[in-house]
């Protein structure tokens, strides 16, 4: 029975589908206008596990993953730059330059951690009209009002707004700047569409109400649900930071535009730090994987430590857990390659997967599965399913021995019965060449890569 915590209702419910075919999830993705660092990836990390741990239930799922390349101002809200603007002037190139260029960065991370594809990669330029429609159908509804800055949604139209995130709207109002009460009804209200005024640079423009402007950012997560899953869906996904505005702009987007509940679960993971302190770049610690790569650690080895904690934890990040993290790898791996031996002998051996699948199935607690991984005897038909759950490149990184590399192991061993060591030492050699080690104990050579 599968187990997840719901922001919505801050509690640890039991998880069942909307609907009996297809669970449907949605991820809050990247803005594309910068490398992702290793924080960026724990989310997406988190939310892999998420969708690995639906499959090891048996559930079909439908995953979308949206991809930010419009909209998203660096103050999070409707004042600042455009992320995307800051990254084509960094890098002299187009925002739509930028934007290929990140996407394409962001997809190879994604490889390189084994993230299982989403089914939909959502770009939010491309859901432009959808975005109008929607500004439309709210205006229709009654929920938005024009000010010289764009479209701007009504907060106090929707009575439920303060709820998801368990806002303090009258706080809110009475520390409001003076700047935002000209145009604003309210300090939470918030832009649907921003309008582009004369002389400002935004090269992404799309004429509307007979200007050129863009949707505001939350706007994209709210259109693509709606095209490509049909609300409501079954989870939503993002960090903490989404709660207080993201998020609950999306759901007062999607019920004055549809009428409709956005989602029945939603799920945000914490932040991490890097030795106690946060991630940022004037700290010069946005570590990045090549950054990892550079100290000798590969992308399995950081996504090995991220999965050794919990999703809803404040984790620091630090290169000696790091470490612990690929040592941990590294013996997951031997014990495979010892499992290829016990299978060549035939013992039966306890499968221990439900047990490792019970402990994600409860809020994602990875760690408590890496608990029971390093306290069980496992075999080879537990591996696999472990790799499958965990995306961990475990089996891959770790075939089978071919039948003449076993061959050579087994003169080895008859050579050292009779003590002939000349030619034992030899073979040895030449299975070394092989990338294949040889231990030997009292009473017989175990083999493991050389790694
Ligand atoms: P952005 O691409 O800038 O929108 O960032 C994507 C998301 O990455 C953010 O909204 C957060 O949810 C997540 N994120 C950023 N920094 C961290 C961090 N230090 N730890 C975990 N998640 C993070
Ligand atoms: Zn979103």
């Amino acid at each position: 029975m599968l187990k997840l915590y719901n922001t919505a209702s801050r509690k640890l419910e039991t998880f069942k589908p909307l609907l009996p075919d297809v669970v449907k999830v949605y991820t809050c993705g990247p803005t594309v206008y910068n490398y992702p660092h290793i924080g960026n990836l724990a989310a997406y990390t988190y939310w892999d596990l998420l969708v690995r741990t639906l499959k090891a239930n048996n559930y079909n799922i439908k995953r979308v993953l949206n991809l930010t390349d419009v909209g998203h101002l660096v103050s999070d809200g409707d004042t600042g730059e455009d992320k995307l603007e800051k990254g084509a002037l960094r890098e002299g190139l187009s925002v739509w330059e930028v934007a290929e260029r990140y996407i394409k960065i962001y997809l190879d991370y994604y490889r390189d951690m084994e993230f299982l594809p989403a089914d939909v990669v959502a770009r939010a330029t491309d859901y432009i009209d959808e975005d109008m429609k929607a500004v439309d159908l709210m205006t229709e509804h009654g929920f938005t009002y024009e000010t010289s800055d764009g479209v701007y949604f009504d907060t106090s139209k929707f009575d439920k707004y303060a709820d998801f995130a368990k806002l303090d709207l009258t706080g809110l109002q009475a520390g409001a700047r003076v700047e935002f009460s000209d145009e604003k009804k309210n300090a939470a209200d918030f832009a649907v569409w921003k309008f582009i005024h004369e002389g400002e640079k935004h090269e992404m423009r799309w004429d509307y109400r007979g200007r050129p402007g863009y949707p505001g950012w939350h706007l994209e997560c709210a259109s693509i649900i709606h095209k490509e899953l049909g609300e409501p869906i079954d989870i939503h996904t993002g960090g903490i930071d989404h709660i207080p505005v993201h998020h609950t702009n999306e759901i007062a987007e999607t019920f004055a535009a549809y009428g409709h509940d956005l989602s029945r679960f939603w799920m945000h993971c914490d932040f991490i730090t890097i030795d106690g302190q946060k991630i940022s770049k004037s700290l010069g610690n946005t570590y990045t994987l090549d950054d990892l790569n550079e100290r000798g650690f590969s992308p399995m080895d950081y996504k090995m430590w991220l999965l050794s904690g919990h999703y809803q934890g404040t984790r620091n990040f630090t290169f000696e857990s790091l470490e612990a993290s690929k040592q941990r790898r590294l013996n997951w791996r031997a014990r495979i390659a010892e499992c290829y031996q016990i299978k060549r002998q035939k013992t039966e051996e306890r499968c221990v997967f439900d047990e490792i699948l019970a402990a994600v199935n409860n809020n994602l607690n990875s760690a408590e599965a890496c608990a029971v991984i390093e306290q069980s005897n496992l075999t080879l038909d537990d591996w696999k399913k472990v790799d499958d759950l965990f995306g961990l490149r475990l089996i891959a990184d770790t075939p089978d021995i071919t039948a003449e590399d076993y061959d050579l192991i087994s003169k080895r061993q008859a050579a050292r019965e009779v003590r002939n060591f000349k030619e034992s030492d030899e073979i040895r050699d030449e299975l070394l060449k092989r990338g294949i080690a040889v231990r030997d104990t009292a009473d017989k050579a175990i083999w493991y890569y050389n790694i």
